[in-house]
């Protein structure tokens, strides 16, 4: 498959981009695209087969569940049964941006983006090609990040090909995300907000806003406790190179590193 590179500066030079690459999702097709924390790799979000093909691409496994990311707040409403207080008040305060509401699922939603859960993920991105993009395509975009799993999450269009170049049928070149972080993940449906993500929105940020907000023990190292995102039992941002920790008093740190690097130089690849 050729991957189509759609270079977008704005949406006003690029209309024809932007409609481009969502004629290609509305054909069923994956498309690349930037938001603020990192590129996603997006399908119409209510086309069950596409959303399948998500995970086929990226090689992800069947029991993680995607996010659908929406371009007004509103867009939510048809996406679940209903959103209580806490929901309402962090979409007043947060959105958009990168926060990632789980909230109670409605029938439209198709199983294979919430990974059969009752619960869907929901973000409104703040990045203004995700949201014209979005808008564009009339629908809620289900949007992993564009990498293969396992390997760190790409924040620029390079990034999006080494891994997806003829595997997706289009990318959104928007340029470099602003953040680099993925979302911070929040399940609104227990009774105190709990993060089941740390991300671009912090623990003192919500806490500012909601008083009470609870971590996911999982999250804290607690083995009694599985993970309720499902995609935190898995292995992330695992780079193609080998890690050296350098221990001892500074000079000779420096000197190590200063080594290290010039051997990797010499082998041809990169330090760090
Ligand atoms: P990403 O893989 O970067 O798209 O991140 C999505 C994260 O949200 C993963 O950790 C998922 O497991 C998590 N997630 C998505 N939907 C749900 C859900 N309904 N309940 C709990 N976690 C979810
Ligand atoms: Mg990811």
């Amino acid at each position: 498959m050729d991957t189509q590179i759609l270079k977008i500066a704005s949406i006003f030079e690029n209309p024809d981009e932007l409609q481009q690459a969502a004629d290609i999702l509305a054909r069923g097709g994956l498309v690349a695209f930037p938001t603020e924390t990192v590129y996603g790799l997006g399908a119409n979000g209510l086309d069950e087969e596409a959303v399948r093909s998500i995970y086929q691409a990226k090689g992800r496994p069947s029991d993680n569940p995607l996010i659908l990311h929406i371009a007004k707040k509103e867009a939510i409403e048809q996406l679940t049964t209903g959103l209580n207080a806490n929901a309402k008040k962090l979409m007043e305060h947060f959105w958009p941006g990168p926060l990632t509401l789980i909230v109670n699922k409605s029938a439209i939603v198709p199983d294979a983006v919430s990974a059969g859960l009752e619960t869907v993920a929901v973000r409104f991105p703040s990045n203004k090609f995700a949201q014209d993009f979005i808008r564009a395509c009339d629908c809620p975009i289900a949007a992993p990040s564009a990498n293969i799993s396992g390997r760190p999450s790409p924040t620029n269009a390079q990034d999006v090909l080494e891994d997806m170049q003829g595997k997706i049928a289009g990318m959104l070149d928007g340029g470099n995300c602003g953040i680099g972080l993925e979302s911070t993940v929040v399940d609104t449906t227990s009774a105190v907000p709990t993060i089941l993500r740390p991300g671009g929105i912090t623990y003192e940020m919500l806490t500012e806003v909601m008083g009470a907000v609870e971590i996911d023990p999982a999250l804290q190292g607690d083995k009694n406790f599985k993970p309720k995102a499902p995609g935190m039992k898995y292995r992330h941002y695992a780079p193609k190179a080998s890690l050296t920790i350098v221990e001892g008093k500074t000079d000779a740190v420096v000197a190590k590193i200063n080594e290290l690097a010039a051997q990797e130089k010499q082998a041809g690849g990169c330090a760090g």
